[in-house]
């Protein structure tokens, strides 16, 4: 064949569609790892499962749910976002109380991905002040609103000293699907060592209805407990995670 220029040309801008379509699949795929470490669960195996719940303080369901943990003796981390924080500080405080971790989502959850790197520092550093005011110090761990991160965001977070923290299994409840179904979706890919992404709140609005996903987390609880798994927090888990496997 004779050589042509066109079909280099084409062959090359070929496979540079392919790596920025891989690249945008990365930046939200909640276990890939090619933009830096983030923690998404320990080795499989273990007998631990870490809750995790975002977008809240949500009203009443964010307190339904501290009933619901409260009922069963489980600790979860929840992500919120600074904004609501700042409307409904008490619901903070009730999360900590009740000896939950408590986490940075962001002041007003935006896709990261698109921010200017003063927009997303801005963003990390407002919830960050917000919840201190709230409920005075708190975990650094930070979860990135929709799973969204390229370097930029790992490293600023990194630069705040804070945690970026994903997830390896999802319950699909953002729509809020009835809780049978968010429980399906959930249990058919625990294997042990997992952070499991549910939602008390939402992030286009306070008081949206998250009563199937108070309702799935108790079911979850229950079969799993009686399965033998143990429910943790996100720093023990990345303790364990350290700690390697076996533990
Ligand atoms: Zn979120």
């Amino acid at each position: 064949m004779k050589y042509n220029p066109c079909m280099l040309g084409y062959v090359i801008s070929g496979a540079s569609v392919a790596t920025a379509v891989a690249a945008g699949y990365q930046s939200m795929a909640p276990i890939g790892q090619w933009y830096g470490r983030t923690f998404t669960g320990v080795p499989r195996g273990s007998r631990h499962i870490a809750l995790t719940y975002d977008d809240g303080p949500n009203d009443p369901h964010t307190l339904r749910l501290l009933e619901v943990l409260a009922k069963h003796g489980v600790h979860a981390t929840f992500f919120l976002i600074g904004r609501y924080v700042r409307q409904r500080p008490e619901i903070a405080r009730e999360i900590v109380a009740a000896g939950h971790v408590v986490g940075n989502h962001t002041f007003s959850h935006p896709l990261l991905i698109f921010k200017s790197e003063r927009e997303i520092k801005q963003e990390l550093s407002e919830c960050r002040a917000v919840l201190k005011d709230a409920i005075g110090e708190h975990s650094n761990l930070f979860r990135p609103p929709f799973g969204g991160r390229r370097p930029a965001v790992l490293r600023i977070a990194r630069e705040l000293g804070m945690e970026p923290v994903m997830w390896n299994v999802t319950g699909y409840d953002w729509n809020a699907p009835p809780a049978e179904e968010i429980e399906r979706k959930a249990a058919k890919r625990i294997r042990g060592g997992d952070v499991i992404l549910l939602h008390d709140g939402d992030h286009r609005q306070m008081g949206a209805d998250r009563s199937q996903t108070v309702i799935a987390t108790d079911r979850l609880i229950g079969h799993h407990r009686s399965e033998g798994y143990e429910f943790l927090t996100i720093p023990p888990m990345m303790e364990r995670a350290r700690a390697g496997p076996g533990l």
